[in-house]
């Protein structure tokens, strides 16, 4: 069997997390490395590699995903000052892990563009 990302390790309860929200679809969890002042992690229970992988039968989910975010940024209270969504895809888009993840980064101005 294929070894676990670190994100089914943390929806496995397999590794700690800051969980801010779960449901049965997503787990929402603070990135270890935050790169502003807000910087959660919106992460589906299924197991999606890359942006590239979604599935026509995946897009529900991944207005979930993205529904997630926003309610959470209001929770926080960011959402008027704003806010940044961000998927990082392969190499040239940063991924790191392969299991997508919703970046939602708030907090502070961002700048652009991004590095
Ligand atoms: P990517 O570079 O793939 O877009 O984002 C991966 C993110 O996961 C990074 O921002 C990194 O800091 C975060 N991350 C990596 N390992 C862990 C971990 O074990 N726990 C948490 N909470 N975040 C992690």
């Amino acid at each position: 069997m294929e070894e676990k990302s670190i994100f089914e390790k943390i929806i496995d309860n397999e590794i700690k997390a800051n969980v801010i929200y779960e449901d049965e679809l997503v787990i929402a969890i603070e990135d270890i490395n935050p790169v502003a002042p807000i910087h959660i992690l919106v992460i589906p229970k299924k197991k999606i590699a890359t942006i590239n992988d979604i599935d026509n039968e995946d897009e529900a989910l991944i207005g979930h995903i993205i529904v997630t975010a926003k309610n959470i940024a209001k929770d926080l209270g960011i959402n008027q000052n704003g806010y940044r969504l961000v998927f990082n895809t392969n190499d040239d888009g940063g991924q790191t892990v392969y299991h997508i993840h919703l970046h939602l980064l708030g907090g502070r101005k961002m700048t652009w563009p991004p590095g």
